[in-house]
């Protein structure tokens, strides 16, 4: 894997509601730790959110990550590909239940739209799983680049149903 020279700042977005799924986060934020060009900076408290899409599935954990990464933002969809599969991912459903989502959130101040990949993730703003979480671990000032503030983003998002777990 060709690494760049200097690291920049992304943040990703966890989620799973099939099996143990706190295990599941905690073991994921081990293998992302021990990929080559990962640094893992900051972890979120987890949350327990409602189902998105299809109601007949379990509640979801989800969380947020803050990484330092030497990855081009294409490697570090591949890494998380890879992740999910070693904790059992199968893609079926759109919205279905899964064992684990990893997603990128944001990449550096960039905004990328290929064939593969939307950066920021275009959920962001809808998502109180996605806000608050990220709300614990970025600067309050954080721009989501293209949208909005994520002060802003939060103030006119709903908490529905979001719970912190104390773990
Ligand atoms: P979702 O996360 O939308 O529920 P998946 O995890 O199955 O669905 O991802 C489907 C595809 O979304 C991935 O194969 C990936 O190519 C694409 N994708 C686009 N933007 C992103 C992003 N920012 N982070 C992760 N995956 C992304
Ligand atoms: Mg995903």
């Amino acid at each position: 894997m060709k690494l760049q020279e200097t690291a920049v700042e992304a943040y990703l977005g966890l989620g799973s509601n099939l099996g143990d799924s706190i295990a599941t986060l905690k073991s994921a934020c081990l293998a992302l730790a021990a990929v080559e060009g990962i640094q893992l900076l900051a972890v979120s408290a987890f949350y327990r959110s409602r189902p998105v899409g299809p109601q007949d599935q379990p509640d979801y954990v989800n969380a947020a990550i803050r990484i330092g990464t030497k990855l081009s933002a294409e490697a570090l969809l591949d890494a998380l590909h890879t992740i999910e599969n070693q904790h059992g991912r199968v893609r079926t459903q759109h919205w279905g239940p899964r064992t684990l989502d990893l997603d990128i959130l944001l990449y550096d101040d960039q905004q990328i739209q290929t064939q593969r990949l939307r950066i920021p993730h275009p959920e962001i703003p809808f998502r109180g799983f996605v806000l608050y979480p990220l709300q614990e671990i970025a600067p309050a000032d954080l721009h989501i680049p293209g949208l909005d503030s994520l002060r802003n983003l939060l103030a006119s998002c709903p908490q529905d149903g979001l719970e912190k777990i104390d773990s």
